[in-house]
């Protein structure tokens, strides 16, 4: 998904802010703590390769929806 990298690049560039908070998060994902989506308040999962063509991070309704690069 050349476009979802694309995409967390730009996000990157718009909001350093929130992109300091994404990496936060991602790391309390990474730790296996449960973190809420700010949007509909369901647990974020990760999808690793072995478990999802589509990696990163989202919630069941996809409000929220990280993508991370696992190359
Ligand atoms: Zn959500």
């Amino acid at each position: 998904m050349n476009i979802d990298i694309k995409q967390f690049a730009a996000l990157q560039k718009a909001s350093k802010a929130s992109f300091f908070e994404q990496q936060k998060l991602v790391k309390q994902i990474m730790l296996g703590k449960t973190v809420l989506c700010k949007t509909c308040q369901q647990p974020l999962t990760l999808h690793t390769p072995e478990q999802s063509a589509l990696t990163g991070i989202r919630c069941v309704k996809g409000c929220t929806d990280i993508a991370l690069d696992f190359a």
